[in-house]
């Protein structure tokens, strides 16, 4: 019996998950070259942001997109590259943020994933 309701639950994500690929789809073909956040793109498409990271994984395996992680400043919100405040943390020196220029070393900031279509330019 409990397979059975998997069965009915599995098929009503699968659409709801169809229905938002081509949703951030649309989105991208709209925005040509444009990026995307998930957090922003679930806000915009009002989804939950786990059901959005979801689909742009999807399309990120089928090579519809790429994404790049980075570290939201927790000050003024500008997006800083991850690689630099790991060797930052590693070698015991500062990493500032590249706008507001706080010392984002002494904070855990949160990782943003951004999203880009995949083509060749
Ligand atoms: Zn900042």
């Amino acid at each position: 019996m409990a397979s059975k309701i998997d069965g009915i639950l599995g098929e009503a994500d699968m659409s709801e998950e169809f229905g938002i690929d081509v949703k951030i789809k649309s989105l991208l073909y709209a925005f040509r070259g444009t990026e995307l956040r998930a957090d922003e793109t679930a806000a915009f498409l009002d989804a939950p942001e786990r059901v959005v990271i979801d689909a742009m994984e999807r399309l990120c395996n089928d090579g519809v997109l790429k994404k790049d992680d980075y570290l939201e400043c927790p000050e003024c919100g500008m997006l800083n590259d991850v690689k630099q405040y790991r060797d930052a943390f590693v070698n015991g020196t500062t990493y500032e943020c590249s706008d507001c220029a706080i010392d984002l070393s002494r904070f855990a900031p949160r990782i943003v994933s951004v999203y880009r279509r995949n083509l060749p330019m």
